[in-house]
């Protein structure tokens, strides 16, 4: 498999070198807005030390950022009193993963709800209304 690529844009968001808008961390895992939301809230979770999807991540690493999607699960059904919530992973180009660095997708939906296309940048102000939302619903 191809090796981890210390440049790809969520190691530089995990560097601080690019903004994003966080929602929580832990000493293990980082969550913050994905910046082109398919559903309000949607949110991506990632482990803060190196690999590139689930084929070459260590069980630590897997259950880290599983505790940490379970958590944000509650909290995003909670933040915009959701039905239910979808969770999207990707693994390597041909399983359709873009970001070369391990993130589970955190979807809350709602009844009858459709998720809207992908590659569509929200407006930040509104990215972070949601993320408020988010930390609000964590602080409960
Ligand atoms: P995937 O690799 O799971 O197919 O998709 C990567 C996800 O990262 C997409 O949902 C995309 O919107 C999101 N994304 C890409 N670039 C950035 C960025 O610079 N910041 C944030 N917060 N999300 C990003």
């Amino acid at each position: 498999m191809t090796a981890y690529d210390r440049e790809n844009i969520f190691a530089k968001i995990l560097r601080a070198e690019i903004p994003a808008a966080r929602v929580y961390e832990d000493d293990d895992t980082l969550a913050f807005m994905d910046i082109m939301p398919r559903a309000d809230g949607h949110l991506l979770v990632i482990p803060k030390t190196p690999c590139r999807n689930v084929l070459d991540a260590s069980p630590q690493q897997l259950a880290a950022v599983m505790l940490t999607v379970q958590r944000l699960s509650h909290a995003v059904r909670k933040a915009f009193d959701a039905d239910g919530v979808t969770l999207q992973q990707f693994n390597e180009a041909a399983g359709g993963q873009e970001v070369f660095h391990l993130h589970f997708h955190i979807l809350p939906r709602h009844e009858g709800d459709k998720l809207r296309p992908p590659g569509k940048m929200a407006e930040r102000e509104q990215i972070e209304a949601d993320a408020a939302k988010i930390r609000a619903a964590l602080a409960l």
